[in-house]
Parts: structure tokens; sequence; C-alpha cells
């Protein structure tokens, strides 16, 4: 049983071992804990706020940051220091996110290449993952403030087809923001146990999701039996949301007043007013038939009726995406027997009576739609802290595992916490050209650098046939059976060349040096980062001079005086920011380098030199 405290000075609660359950939204991020009185869950919310914390993170004049509602009101006015949506960032490289890329207001680093995303405000470049710890940290903060006492561990959200690299983003932004991250939950996972679905050992049942936040879309077929949650299917429109619905409103004011797009351009305060009726507008419709407001000297209104009309093909859109999801699943929508409703916007009588219609049931939504994702995180968060001991726990890895890769680097391919048993692959890539070994150093713990982690095993993969640096395609998997003993095979896929070899991970690891392990990971995970930070850019910084060079090489004949001059001064500043401890310098000079070749690079791009800028090289 946990220790409660109460702080005499406020009145208010303390335990022991608290652990916080987070979602980490697009639009929206909170925290909730289990309340050690009433064991009920609860968001928390600083006196007289929304339990909401905006996910937007606003750099001042000297690159300092500030999250949520604050950061939010320079959305529209300063658009290049207000990043928001990092969510849809996170694990993902610039090709991933090319097509969209006009979404982002602020600056998203085209490096045309694979590697990780990364957004520069100012002369800073931070990865989605500083953007996301940012706002973690205010959450934890808040939670702290709250709950007047620290706050180190926490279950945090994400949807349901994060892959693992996003999940894995996810986690390193949680220890980045001094969290250890007990777990990865899916959102629709979260808000079904909200719903106390799950939470009996032998109930079984199909539950349909329809989570309709800010800027996304999810829709999502769980099935539970035993106290296991599958997922059977997901669908979804990750550009659609609450924002869709604003601007269908804002334009329908702008046709009615004859606004044109090019008078808001000129006046980002008047933007963003309209954009912000708007919202005021959709919301007050979600309980009222009409809405008025003044703006700009101008009377502007809306009819529910004539907003339901408005935004009638959103909704089809989202129902559309239902019908795929049950096809997925192999379900009809009698077989559905819950609905759960998540995200602000199913706050709509609209979207509501269209789901329910669908479905043919009523839908659950008596726990607040904002709220649901991070209440359900609070109670798998409880059952981990073993406060709820009917709840059966899976058996997990209770450190990470993962190989080394360039610079020293740990790559994690088994997180810890993960369910066992489990299996999980990655490919790699070779860093010489001609290079016909590998070698696969494997190591546990929590720590960026390997040095700091424990190593478990070494292996040599030999026999890859020459090739060009990046060409060779390694596939190193590894399993963990039932009985927690570990296989760890690599495969040249070329060439099928393979080697494996067996560890038994937990050997001669005690509680408290694991214990230990984890506690290490948190004290030095700011560092851990920092340091991860500068070797990936000096990796990336080392990769791209090999590739220019070569390229300059072979294709000499087809540049000009100029381009030469300027690509030699421009790898000359890379190669000196190389040798600092900088890794802002380090990307601005890589900026400054791609931004010089591209031109000429994309006139005669080659395969080998696309090729070796794909995958984590060994
Ligand atoms: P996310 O999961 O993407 O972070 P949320 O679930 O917090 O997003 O949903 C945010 C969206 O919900 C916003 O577009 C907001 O305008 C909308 N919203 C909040 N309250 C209401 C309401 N009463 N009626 C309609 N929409 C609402
Ligand atoms: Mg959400």
């Amino acid at each position: 049983m946990a220790k409660i405290g109460i702080n005499i000075a406020t009145g208010s609660l303390q335990q022991a071992e608290m652990i916080v359950g987070i979602d980490l939204g697009t639009t929206n991020s909170l925290v909730a804990i289990i309340h050690p009185e009433t064991k009920q869950p609860v968001a928390l919310r600083e006196f007289n706020t929304s339990s909401l914390v905006p996910s937007i993170v606003h750099f001042d004049e000297f690159g300092n940051p500030t999250v949520g509602e604050t950061a939010r009101q320079f959305l529209e006015v300063d658009p290049q220091h207000t990043i928001f949506s990092a969510k849809r960032l996170m694990g993902k490289s610039y090709k991933d996110i090319q097509e969209n890329a006009g979404y982002f207001a602020y600056k998203v680093i085209d490096d045309n290449t694979e590697s990780l995303v990364k957004v520069q405000v100012g002369d800073q470049f931070f990865s989605p993952i500083e953007l996301s710890s940012f706002i973690l940290k205010e959450l934890k903060q808040r939670a702290e403030h709250i709950l007047k006492t620290p706050v180190t561990k926490a279950v945090i959200t994400v949807p349901a087809y994060f892959n693992d690299a996003q999940r894995q983003a996810t986690r390193d932004a949680g220890k980045l923001a001094g969290l250890d991250v007990m777990r990865i939950v899916n959102e629709p996972t979260a808000a079904s146990l909200a719903y106390g679905l799950g939470l009996k050992a032998d109930q079984e049942a199909t539950i349909a999701v329809y989570d309709l936040g800010g800027g996304t879309f999810d829709v999502s077929i769980l099935q539970i039996s035993n106290g296991i949650f599958e997922v059977l299917s997901t669908n979804g429109d990750t550009y659609l949301g609450g924002d869709d619905l604003d601007r269908a409103i804002m334009q329908f004011w702008m046709q009615a007043g004859g606004i044109t797009m090019e008078d808001l351009k000129q006046h980002q305060t008047l933007a963003q007013g309209l954009r912000l009726k708007a919202e005021e507008a959709k919301k007050h419709l979600s309980s009222h038939d009409r809405f008025s407001t003044d703006w700009n000297g101008e009377v502007l209104s809306i009819t529910k009726a004539e907003f339901e009309g408005l935004i009638a093909p959103l909704i089809a859109k989202t129902i559309n995406c239902c019908t795929r999801a049950l096809a997925d699943a192999k379900l009809t929508a009698d077989k559905i027997d819950t609905v759960v409703m998540v995200g602000g916007s199913t706050r709509v009588p609209a979207v509501k009576a269209a789901v329910s219609a669908f479905f043919g049931k009523p839908v659950n939504d008596s726990v607040n739609p904002d709220e649901v994702v991070a209440l359900g995180a609070a109670i798998q968060a409880d059952i981990l802290a073993g406060n709820n001991k009917d709840f059966l726990l899976l058996d997990i890895t209770p450190l990470s595992l993962g190989i080394e890769t360039m610079g020293g680097l740990m790559d994690v391919l088994v997180p810890r916490n993960a369910k066992i048993p489990t299996s999980v692959g990655r490919q790699y890539t070779t860093h010489v050209d001609g290079q016909g070994s590998m070698r696969i150093s494997v190591y546990q713990g929590e720590r960026d650098l390997v040095k700091d982690n424990r190593k478990l095993a070494e292996f040599n993969l030999t026999g890859i046939p020459g090739m060009p640096a990046g060409l060779p395609k390694v596939e190193v998997q590894f399993l963990i059976d039932a009985d927690g003993i570990l296989i760890v095979k690599a495969k040249e896929l070329r060439s099928g060349v393979e080697q494996s070899i067996e560890v038994k991970p937990q050997f001669g690891l005690t509680d408290a040096e694991v214990e230990q392990m984890l506690l290490d990971s948190l004290t030095n995970a700011k560092q851990d980062m920092v340091t991860r930070a500068l070797v990936e850019a000096r990796t990336e910084g080392e990769q791209i001079l090999a590739v220019t060079e070569k390229f300059i090489g072979k294709n000499q004949a087809q540049l000009t005086q100029a381009e030469l001059i300027d690509t030699a001064a421009a790898m000359q500043a890379l190669q000196l920011a190389l040798t600092m401890e900088d890794k802002n310098l380090i990307q601005s000079k890589i900026e400054e380098l791609n931004e010089i070749s591209r031109p000429f690079a994309e006139r005669a791009m080659d395969q080998a030199v696309s090729g070796a800028l794909k995958g984590k090289s060994i």
C-alpha cells in the first residue's frame, strides 16, 4: 500500500511513487492521475484554467521556449517561432512529410535525405523529440506544482498506428523531459480503460474508438479478451479535424462579408481574430442554435443548421474511414459492442449523431472527450504502480535492448517494458565502400551511449559482398521468447549471408542493479541527449562530406567554376564545425552545404549517392 501524506500548508495530497498518465496530443496535451483518496482518475488543472495544455511551443527572441496557452497567442502573429503539431513530425524523415510540407508555418529542414527531420527556429535546430520534451516538461511541472511532490514516472499515450520509430521518439522525449516512461499505451486503449472496458479479467468485447481531435481523425477497432487489448484495425485521416470545422466557418463568413484571403494575409492579427471567433462559434454551436459576434466592426453570425450544412462532407469522410476500418477488421457494424467517443471535436452533436447512426447504437460520451485518453493513461499508470492487484500484468523486458551504431550510439530495438514474447527487426547499412563485414554489438540499458550500457554479446557478420557504402541492407532481428531468451540475427538481404547468437538478457542482473541503471539514465538524460545530438550531427556531417567529395570527384566536369568554389568553401566550413562541440553550428553548416549542392546534385543524382544517405550505418 502506497503511503499518502498531506501537505499541511496547501492541504494537497502527497503520494509516494506517483505515476502520472499523459496524453501527448497533436493539438492539446494533458496530465492525469488517480486521486489518492477517491481512487478516481482526474485530469490535473491549475487553479482557474483548463486541463488542456495546447501542444504549442513558442520561442522568444533569446530562444527561450514557452509552452501552452501563452505560446498559442503567437500562432498567427509570430509563425516562424511558434511550433505547433510537433507530434506529426515524430520519428519522421523529410521525405515522409514532404507532401504536407505546406502545412507547417515554421521551417522544417528539407535535407532531402531519409534521416529524421529537424525544425529551425532562428539559429537553433530542434528535433521533434526536443520539441515534444518541452511540452512534457510543462506537464511534469504542472503535476509537480499541483501535487507538491516530484513526478518522475509516466505512462504516455500514442496513436495506435504509431510505428516503432515514432514510439521510440515519444519515449526519448519523455526521457529528455526527466520522465521515466513506464509504458507507451495506445490512445484508443487508454480511452477504453477510462470507460472501464478491459478492467475485468473475463471480459470479452469488440470496441470502436472514434477520435476526432484538432487536426487528426483516427478510428480504431479493438478486441479485448482476458485483459489484453488487440488492435484489429485502424483507419483515419491525418489531416482532418476540428481545425477544418473552424476553417469552414471562416470561409462561410469571408464569403458573406466579401473578405479575401489576401485581406487576411496582410493583417495577421485580424486573421487570428477571425480564426478564434470561428472556433468560438463552433464550440458555442455544440450547445446552442445560433452564434453571433462582432469582428472588426462587422456582425458575424451563423446558425447551427448552416454549420451542419458546411461540415456534412467532412463528417461523411470520417464515416467512410469507419467503413474501411470495419472491413479491415473483417467485421460488420452490428459486431461492435461499444462505441467510444474521443477528442474535443466529438462534442459536435452532428458528429455524435452520424457515428451513432453508422454503428446503429448510442455512443459512449459520458467521459469528457478532451480528457478521456489522459484519464485512461492514469488508470494504466495505477495498474503499473501495483495499486490495482486484480489486474494481470504481462511479462515485460526490464531494460531496453539494442545495438551499437555509428559514433558509439545505442540504437534501441526493444524498449524497456516491452511485452514479451516479441520480435523486432530493423535495417542498417555500411559506412565504408566495399565494407565486407559488420560488427553487431548487443547492449542492454537506457543510456544513449553504449559505453554507459551493459554489453551482452557481439558477433561479426562476414561475407558481405563488396558494394558502395550505403547499398548493403543488413536486417538485424531481435527475438525474445516467453522465457526471456534473446536471439539476435543479422542478415545481408542482397546476398543472403546470415549469422545469429543467443543471449540471456537478465543474466546476472539483480533488481537493484536494474534500478540503478534506470536511475543513472534519468540523472544523465539531458547530457546523454545533448551528446547523442552532437554525435548524430557529426556523423551526418561526415557522411555528407564524404558523399559530396565522391560526387565532385566523379562529376567535376558538369559543375561550373563558381559551384566548385562555393562547394569547397562550404565543405571547409563544415569540416571546421565538426571539430567543435556545437550541434547547431554543425546543422547550419550541413544546411549551407546542402543549399549549395542541391541544384547540381539534382542535376546528376546518382544511385550510390542517394543510397548512401539511407538507413543508419554501423
Ligand atoms: P488532439 O487530440 O488532436 O490534441 P483534442 O482532442 O484536444 O485534440 O481536440 C481539440 C479540438 O476540439 C479543437 O479543434 C477544438 O476546437 C475542439 N473542441 C473543443 N471543444 C469543443 C466543443 N465544445 N465543440 C466543438 N469542438 C470542440
Ligand atoms: Mg487526442
